[in-house]
C-alpha cells in the first residue's frame, strides 16, 4: 500500500471509531509532509526509524507509515481495523437490506471531506444512493449554505452523478427550523430538492407547548421529508438532556403528513431513545436510519441505526432507505403535491 493511501485508511477508521478530532488532524497532517517526499526517502527513513524526526510525523503516523512501505500487515492499521468494527446484531438483515443514507455532510458545511469522497465511501459499502444534507445558511457555526451557494452545490452535484452513475448523490439540504417551525430555505429552493431533513438546532430547551408547535409547524411543511435528529440529546461527553415535547402530537403529525422520524446513528446522539422510536411505531411512522457522518469512515454508523429499529420493532417496509432511489424521490415529490 502507498503510504499516504495507508494513512487515508487509517483517517477512516480513525472516524468510524470517532476518534478525538486532533487524532485525525494529526494523520491528515502527516499526509501533508509526506506528499512532499519522494518515496525512495520515505523507504529509507523507515527502515532506519527515522521518520518521526520529520515535522509532522509522530509515533503513530510513523508506524502507519512504515508498514506501508515495509509491507507490513499486522501492526498499527491491523489493530485499529479490528478495534473500530462496527458489529452487527439483530439487525444484520436489516442492514442488508438498506439502499442508501439520507443525511450527511460534506466540506460544503462542516464536513470533513469532499462530496465525492463522501459518496465513494458510500458506494464503497453497497449504496446505491447517498443524500447531499449540508446545513442551511442559518448555522454559520457549521458553514452552512446559502441559497447562492446551494445553487453552486447543485452544479457540482450534477457533474460528480455523472461520473458516478449508476450511483447516485441526490440532492437535499439539513435545514434548521426557526422557532416559529418556519425553514431557514425559501420555498423555491426546497421544491428544487429531492429530500429536506428539518432539524431543531437552536434554543434546545424552550417550553415544551412551544417546542411541540415549533415541530409540528415544520413536520406538516410538504417540503419536509425527514425530522432530523428529534430530541438533541447527547449521551456522551457531558452529555445533553433532550429536549421536551409532546411525542404523541409530533408523530401523530409525522403519520398524517407523512414525514419520516429519523433514526440519527450518531454514537454521541443515538436519537430518538428506544422508548420514544417505540412510540413512533405505534404510531406507524415512516422511519429513517441515517448517519449524519460527516467523515467517511462515519458512513458505516448505520449499523447501529438498524440493530436499533429491529428491537424497537420498526416494519421494514416502513423504513424509507430501502427503497430505491426513484421511490424515494417518488415519495418525497408526492408529499409536495
Ligand atoms: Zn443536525
Ligand atoms: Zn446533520
Amino acid at each position: 500500500m502507498e503510504p499516504v493511501a495507508a494513512l487515508e485508511r487509517a483517517i477512516y477508521l480513525l472516524d468510524r471509531e470517532l476518534a478525538p478530532s486532533n487524532k485525525v488532524r494529526a494523520f491528515k497532517k502527516a499526509i501533508d509532509t509526506i506528499d512532499s517526499l519522494d518515496h525512495d526517502e520515505i523507504t529509507q527513513r523507515a527502515r532506519a526509524g527515522t521518520l518521526t524526526e520529520l515535522d509532522g510525523i509522530g509515533k503513530s503516523t510513523s508506524a502507519v507509515i512504515s508498514e506501508a512501505v515495509l509491507g507490513i500487515d499486522d501492526g498499527y492499521l491491523a489493530l485499529l481495523d479490528e478495534r473500530s468494527q462496527i458489529p452487527l446484531g439483530v439487525g444484520a438483515e436489516l442492514r442488508a437490506a438498506i439502499r442508501g443514507d439520507c443525511h450527511m455532510h460534506s466540506t460544503w458545511s462542516d464536513g470533513g471531506a469532499p462530496l465525492s469522497t463522501m459518496a465513494s465511501a458510500a458506494r464503497a459499502i453497497g449504496h446505491e444512493y447517498v443524500v447531499a444534507t449540508d446545513h442551511s445558511a442559518r448555522l454559520t457555526i457549521a458553514h452552512g449554505l446559502s441559497e447562492e451557494r446551494l445553487v453552486d452545490q447543485l452544479a457540482e452535484l450534477e457533474e460528480l452523478n455523472a461520473t458516478f452513475a449508476p450511483f447516485r448523490i441526490l440532492s437535499g439540504m439539513e435545514v434548521d427550523i426557526f422557532e416559529d417551525g418556519t425553514l431557514d430555505l425559501a420555498d423555491h429552493m426546497l421544491e428544487r430538492l429531492d429530500i429536506v431533513v428539518a432539524s431543531v438546532h437552536s434554543k434546545l430547551s424552550m417550553p415544551a407547548p412551544d417546542m411541540t408547535r415549533r415541530m409540528v409547524t415544520a413536520i406538516a411543511n410538504p417540503h419536509v421529508d425527514i425530522l432530523g435528529h428529534m430530541t438533541n440529546r447527547k449521551v456522551s461527553g457531558t452529555g445533553r438532556a433532550p429536549s421536551e415535547f409532546d411525542a404523541e402530537l409530533v408523530f401523530a403529525a409525522c403519520a398524517q403528513f407523512d414525514t419520516a422520524v429519523e433514526i440519527n446513528c450518531r454514537p454521541e446522539r443515538q436519537d430518538p431513545p428506544e422508548e420514544l422510536l417505540e412510540l413512533a411505531v405505534e404510531w406507524d411512522c415512516l422511519i429513517a436510519i441515517d448517519t449524519d457522518a460527516h467523515a467517511p469512515g462515519q458512513i458505516e454508523w448505520q449499523a447501529y441505526g438498524c440493530d436499533k429499529a429491529v428491537r424497537c420493532g420498526v416494519h421494514p417496509d416502513n423504513i424509507i432507505n430501502t427503497w430505491s432511489a426513484e421511490e424515494l424521490i417518488g415519495w418525497a415529490s408526492t408529499k409536495v403535491s
